[in-house]
């Protein structure tokens, strides 16, 4: 992933790390440190606040993720390919590297419905699939979980799944999932 490939290039600039410093604000109450520059939603949480570090690279404007590139400061590391930097304290804007793990796709699916992103009773009458959940199917089906367990988990048929596992229904249906799945596995 390019964003990756800049936030490795710029972990031994020493400005770099200054200049996002400069944008942690004080802890809070909670331990939080919330980022004090730009910030925007993700694909699939557009409505929440993500900080973003604006740089430029290679002359052009860039908006790195601010919590992951504080996860790759405090760790002087870049995540394994496929895997988020997720927030403990479920406080998208903060940037605290305490408050910060890196979880697989799988993981991060697991993540979503224990912190009760997902509307329990809306999955159980659920005729129509989120985006995220297509995504999380996939991510599920990636790793071998079978057709009927996915089925009953979220309140489909088999064919449902078989279909989104081809990429029969849900590309015509819901054209941005597909490149939302691939924005959720870089993100
Ligand atoms: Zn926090």
């Amino acid at each position: 992933m390019r964003n990756d490939y800049i936030i490795a290039a710029k972990l031994s600039d020493q400005a770099f790390i200054e200049k996002f410093r400069l944008l942690i604000g004080k802890e809070d109450d909670r331990g939080c440190r919330p980022w004090t520059g730009v910030s925007g939603g993700s694909a699939n949480r557009p409505n929440a606040k993500y900080g973003r570090f604006q740089i430029t690279f290679e002359g052009r404007t860039t908006r790195l993720r601010a919590h992951r590139v504080s996860w790759c400061i405090a760790n002087n590391a870049i995540p394994p390919e496929g895997f988020f930097v997720c927030h403990k304290c479920d406080n998208t804007i903060c940037v605290s590297p305490d408050h910060l793990f890196i979880g697989d796709q799988i993981a991060n699916c697991h993540d979503m419905v224990a912190k009760g992103r997902h509307a329990r009773g809306e999955r159980q009458h659920r005729a129509i699939l989120s985006s995220s959940d297509v995504a999380c199917i996939k991510a599920k089906l990636e790793i071998g979980t079978l057709h009927s367990v996915l089925a009953s988990e979220y309140g489909v048929n088999r064919r449902t799944i078989g279909a989104i596992k081809s990429g029969r229904n849900w590309r015509h249906i819901h054209p941005d999932t597909f490149s939302m799945i691939s924005l959720i596995k870089s993100s």
